[in-house]
């Protein structure tokens, strides 16, 4: 496991954009669950996605544990993500698409179909591992794109807006299994979303952002959220 820190930083997207991440300090504690709520547009999925290494860092540091890891490849930062549009491989089957990180890592044939059989029985997808992805309720390639993160037990979890594409009742329920699986799995995870109400149902802290900056920090009965 691992936490993650946020050291004064800053953002801008190309020479002369503005700063949409300003300043921004954070010290994520090993398997915490923290949630990036705030208005589209505030700078959560940037700052999500420079810790994933999807974005360079205009200034400041980010560590994962004790590394610095500014300069290290996606591939190499032992972290793994969920989008919103599952970005699932279409022409794989389920077991193929929850496979393919195991296999880019050339991890053992035996430990691969140990581990995927495995994560499927947790997120109930067992009996979907034939299937193509166009053969799937969105709930469940939801699971798919979780079951897909987790087989890789990375230290660091990072969600952005997993379940937005999702009906309201399934939202709920993908809710309380996000949760689960973070209380299983004691991994640390970076959550963010626009939608107040999973933010305070959902974290253990939450972060507040507006126009780039912090604004709060608290658990969710110390922060106060406009309605
Ligand atoms: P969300 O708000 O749900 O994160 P967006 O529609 O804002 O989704 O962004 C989708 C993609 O477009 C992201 O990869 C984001 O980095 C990129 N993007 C967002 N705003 C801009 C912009 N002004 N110029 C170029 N790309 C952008
Ligand atoms: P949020 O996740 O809170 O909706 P983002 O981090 O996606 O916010 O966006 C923060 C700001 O950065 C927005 O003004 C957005 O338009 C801009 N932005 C995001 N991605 C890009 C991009 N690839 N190029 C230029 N501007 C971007």
């Amino acid at each position: 496991m691992a936490g993650v820190s946020l050291r004064h930083l800053h953002k801008s997207y190309g020479k002369n954009g503005p700063l949409v991440v300003k300043d921004v300090n954070l010290d994520i504690e090993d398997g915490e669950f923290m949630v990036f709520v705030g208005p589209s547009g505030c700078g959560k999925s940037t700052t999500l996605r420079m810790v994933a290494g999807l974005e360079r860092v205009s200034q400041g540091e980010i560590y994962i544990g004790d590394e610095l890891v500014n300069n290290v490849p996606p591939k190499k930062r032992d972290i793994a993500m969920v989008f919103q549009n599952y970005a699932l491989y279409p022409n794989m089957s389920v077991f193929e698409n929850m496979a393919f990180g195991l296999r880019l890592r050339k991890t053992e044939k035996h430990l691969i179909d140990t581990s995927v059989k495995q994560n499927a029985r947790t997120l109930e997808i067992e009996h979907l591992l034939e299937r193509k992805p166009r053969q799937l309720s969105g709930g469940q390639r939801q699971r798919v794109a979780l079951g897909r993160a987790i087989v890789r037990h990375p230290k660091v979890f990072l969600m952005d807006e997993p379940l937005s594409n999702l009906d309201a009742r399934l939202r709920v329920q993908m809710r309380t299994e996000i949760v689960e699986l973070h209380r299983r799995l004691e991994t640390t995870m970076i959550y963010v979303t626009h939608d107040q109400t999973e933010a305070m149902t959902m974290g253990t802290r939450i972060c507040i952002m507006k126009d780039g900056v912090i604004q709060q920090v608290g658990a969710p009965e110390d922060v106060y959220m406009r309605p």
